[in-house]
């Protein structure tokens, strides 16, 4: 974990380097339209690695490429997106272009379809440097920025050529590629599942990101591949003092290497606390239900699946989403999703007052923030807590909890995490 985010203490290193409110995006198809995210909040601190888990289809992968503002044309996005205090949502085309792969970057969870096949892996990532980079004074043409430009280089951008193609091969071997002269020139499909990811981190690096969002970077690879990754990742971070949004199913991945975690499920964020916080005492019971399924080293335990799909809301959804699988489901369940509120240790709800907060603040889905510790866990239900509405109670059986002991690999299967 990074210890950069505790240190910061000026006003501006404070304010969360990216804060999203009240994020929803729908799918509009010919047929039906698709809620796959519901007023999702999410803050990360500078130098913060924030876990976003959940099974397929929970809404990770949307939520990272609407950061990026990188869904296709059938997407509706409400809420706002800020990114060191600017809305992204509002910034046109050529803003977010010098955005992307410059201050925020990302590592795609397929790198054999991430890399372009005709391109060698050292010409796309000078090319981003060379985009992002140009020296002092220099501006590059829209040649140069296509992919011709690395075809026809002019006699004029030879130079720049040849100082982004040296950055790359430092990069090469940063990420640990040997022989990166040599690689530099191969193709893609000279490269193994491992090589690619590492040249697609060299270019997600290259510019030395605020913000990496790595979305399943190692669920292609061996386990060895995957701790050298991890490592560099740390480094980079170390280094550079980067932001991670990390996206992953794995539950032992998560616990190693981020400071906070948020659960997402069917679109919603069910509970966000720090690491150790979540694994030590979850509070929502499709988290418990998550933990509970992680396989474990130790013997004598059966494997306890959480039964059914994560459900596809076509309608705008209502009650709780996690209702159709929830073992202590209450007929008040399907009309109202309890509000998330800031909880302690014991379930108890906190007072928002006590914790700081101004008087009026609104309860709903407040965040785990570090920079003013405001909570340390915020998740919604706990059956029912904190919840001025729904006054049934529920009368349901007791959720269980987990002992958490996750040291391998959590495995709801499915690359596809959208
Ligand atoms: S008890 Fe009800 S509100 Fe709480 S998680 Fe289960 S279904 Fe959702």
């Amino acid at each position: 974990m990074s210890q950069r985010h505790i240190e910061d203490t000026t006003d501006e290193s404070r304010a969360p380097l990216l804060d999203v409110s009240d994020l929803s995006v729908r799918f509009d198809g010919s047929d039906e339209q698709v809620y796959a995210v519901n007023g999702v909040d999410l803050s990360v601190e500078r130098g913060e690695t924030v876990g976003i888990v959940g099974e397929s289809g929970s809404g990770k992968s949307v939520t990272a490429l609407s950061v990026l503002k990188m869904l296709e044309d059938t997407a509706s996005v409400t809420g706002t997106v800020r990114f060191d205090g600017e809305d992204l949502l509002t910034l046109d085309d050529d803003a977010m272009r010098d955005l992307r792969g410059d201050r925020i970057s990302m590592i795609y969870q397929d790198p054999g379809s991430s890399l372009n096949p005709v391109l060698s892996t050292g010409d796309q990532v000078s090319e981003t440097i060379r985009t992002h980079r140009p020296p002092a004074g220099e501006g590059v043409s829209w040649l140069e920025r296509s992919v011709l430009g690395n075809l026809f280089r002019s006699k004029d951008s030879a130079i720049r050529h040849e100082q982004s193609w040296e950055q790359t091969v430092d990069l090469f071997e940063r990420v640990g590629i040997p022989l990166p002269e040599q690689r530099a020139l191969e193709y893609p499909h000279e490269f193994s599942g491992g090589m690619k990811q590492r040249a697609l981190i060299a270019m997600a690096i290259s510019c030395q990101p605020d913000l990496l969002i790595a979305d399943e970077p190692t669920t292609a690879l061996d386990v060895t591949i995957e701790a050298q990754i991890l490592d560099l990742l740390a480094e980079v971070q170390e280094t550079f003092g980067t932001s991670i949004l990390f996206i992953t199913h794995d539950m032992g991945v998560v616990r190693e290497v981020c400071d906070s975690v948020a659960v997402m499920y069917a679109g919603h964020l069910v509970e966000r606390a720090e690491t150790e916080a979540l694994f030590e005492s979850p509070k929502h019971p499709y988290t418990k239900a998550l933990l509970r399924s992680v396989p474990r080293l130790e013997g004598g335990t059966e494997l306890d699946p959480l039964p059914g799909q994560v459900p596809k809301f076509t309608e705008e959804p209502t009650g709780c989403p996690f209702a159709s699988r929830c073992e202590a489901v209450n007929d008040a369940c399907y009309d109202a999703f309890p509000p998330a509120y800031p909880v302690g240790p014991d379930d108890s709800p906190l007072s928002v007052r006590s914790r700081g907060a101004v008087a009026g603040d609104p309860v709903r889905d407040p965040p785990v923030r570090r920079s003013d510790r405001t909570y340390d866990h915020v998740a919604h239900c706990v059956l029912y807590g904190a919840d001025e509405t729904l006054t049934a109670p529920v009368e349901s059986p007791t959720v269980e909890g987990t002992d958490s002991q996750v040291s391998t690999s959590a495995a709801p299967e499915g690359s596809d995490s959208r």
